[in-house]
């Protein structure tokens, strides 16, 4: 996993876990998300990307699969 890619990843689990991201860390990891296919991928379907997305604009909840979802992966790897 590239440097960049695990970054962003943990600054999604941070914003899930209800941490006050900087705004401008939000910006990043939506950038990337957009440019990342990997990335994308890891975080699961586009639904669920854009559920993230939406709670990283703080407008919805954040669904419980696609938060243990990105737990998972930090503990075991990206699904194979
Ligand atoms: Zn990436």
């Amino acid at each position: 996993m590239k440097e960049q890619c695990r970054k962003s990843l943990e600054i999604a689990v941070q914003i899930l876990d209800g941490q006050d991201v900087p705004h401008e860390e939000r910006l990043t990891i939506e950038a990337h998300l957009d440019e990342c296919a990997p990335c994308f991928e890891r975080l699961g379907v586009e639904r669920d990307v854009k559920n993230l997305i939406a709670r990283l604009q703080g407008s919805t909840q954040c669904p419980d699969h696609l938060r243990s979802k990105i737990t998972a992966i930090f503990h075991e790897g990206p699904p194979t």
